[in-house]
């Protein structure tokens, strides 16, 4: 039997792991997890949201299949998986624009996003102010409304989808990939931390922010770097009507959190790479005054603290790499997923899957996430909401 070994045991390898072992190959794989707590892992660190708002057309579809996967968790994720629930629920997405040109563009995505069947709605202001009169709708011109899009618990959906793998014959070792040994244009095995090593016929790098050094063991430059993430938490005296995740072209995005707020936040003028510092200063300073001049529920807050993770950013155009490395044909990538990665994890773990044990994508044509684009210098054109 091929002897499949997954790098990276979040949601994404879990995913995958979990897609092999339903169509009977559970037995043939491994995992490879350090960290059973998930400590610095991005996927408990996640906010949750399952979006249909995309410019590119396959991250629309991918979601879609997520938003299934993930509102009927105990249908689809079949065996003990039952006991961890996602606690899916619908509560839309609200995207803000202002100007000809983006006004342009996110009616351009409205009509992609219906034809792949998503129910989305173009708001002008007047309507916006009476849909949810806390707020001001200050420097927006209009909004695209999903009323569907989800929001779940990362880290249930994780347990979820690995005990379900685990249940189905998928071995999990705690344990580092360290090195590779490559004979004939292939990986044929895996050196782990502990000196143990694994035979291998096909690899699964699924390591997220790790993935490029795990690339470079095949020497396959990535453009996927870590960028800091920040979460700020908070409480509000006022009472609100039910508000949608909202988000500006701005990047300022708020959302429902618990019985509070959350605020995320990804400071452009920070460099790449890992930085677990959370910029109270930043929050109170620059974030908290936005949001006051949006709504006066946000004019008195309590800052309840929050949270730092990165993003395994794709610096050619923001979208995933799921492909064969042609150098290394063994050598699936799997990431890039540049904060879309939990509503996309059930697509990916799937259409993985098919990569392996079909020939090709068959679900899903995710042939444009290709490693071809990234050696030809040729992005996605993505002009949509940014995480
Ligand atoms: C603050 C924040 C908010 C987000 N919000 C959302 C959201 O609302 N919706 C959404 O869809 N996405 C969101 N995301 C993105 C989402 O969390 C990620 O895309 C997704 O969790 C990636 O899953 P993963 O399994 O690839 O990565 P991870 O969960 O990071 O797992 C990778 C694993 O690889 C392991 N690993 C690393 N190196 C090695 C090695 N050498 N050998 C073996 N294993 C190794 C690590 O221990 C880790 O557990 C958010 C991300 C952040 C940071």
């Amino acid at each position: 039997m091929e002897r499949i070994v997954i790098v990276g045991g979040g949601i994404m390898g879990s995913c995958i792991a979990y897609y092999l072992a339903l169509a009977g190959a559970g037995a043939a794989v491994t995992v490879l997890e350090p960290d059973p707590t998930y400590e610095f892992a991005a996927t408990p660190r996640a906010v949750g949201g399952i979006r249909l708002q995309h410019a590119v057309r396959e991250n629309v579809e991918m979601s879609l299949y997520g938003d299934q996967v993930y509102s009927a968790f105990a249908e689809h994720v079949r065996g003990s998986a039952v006991e961890f629930d996602p606690q899916f629920r619908r509560r839309g997405y609200l995207y803000q624009v202002r100007g000809a040109q983006s006004i342009a563009a996110l009616e351009a995505n409205v009509r992609m996003q219906r034809a792949a069947g998503v129910e989305v709605h173009v708001l002008g202001v007047d309507e916006l102010r009476r849909r949810y009169p806390s707020f001001r709708f200050v420097s927006v011109d209009c909004a695209a409304l999903s009323p569907a899009d989800g929001q779940i618990d990362p880290y249930a959906a994780l347990m979820g989808f690995r005990k379900a793998a685990s249940g189905l014959g998928v071995t999990y070792v705690q344990d580092r990939l360290v090195g590779l040994e490559i004979s004939g244009a292939r990986v044929t095995a895996a050196r782990l931390a502990s000196g143990r090593g694994l035979s291998v016929d096909t690899l699964v790098n699924a390591a997220n922010c790790w993935a490029p050094e795990i690339c470079a063991m095949v020497g396959m430059p990535v453009p996927i770097e870590p960028v800091r993430r920040q979460q700020f938490f908070f409480l509000t005296q006022q009472r609100i009507e039910p508000i949608p995740a909202m988000r500006r072209m701005d990047g300022l995005g708020v959302r429902v959190h618990q019985d509070g707020y959350i605020c995320g936040f990804t400071n452009p003028r920070q460099p790449s790479g890992f930085n677990w510092d959370l910029e109270h200063e930043v929050f109170e300073s620059v974030l908290w005054p936005q949001l006051a001049e949006q709504s006066a529920a946000f004019e008195a807050i309590k800052p309840k603290g929050g949270w730092v993770g990165h993003y395994d950013m794709n610096r050619l155009d923001g979208n995933p790499i799921i492909d064969r490395f042609d150098t290394v044909p063994n050598f699936i990538l799997a990431a890039g997923f540049s904060g879309h990665g939990l509503m996309h994890a059930p697509a990916v773990g799937r259409a993985v899957k098919e990569l392996i044990l079909d020939g090709g994508f068959r679900s899903i044509d995710l042939s444009r996430l290709s490693w071809r684009r990234v050696v030809d210098g040729e992005p996605l054109a993505d002009d949509g909401p940014k995480a």
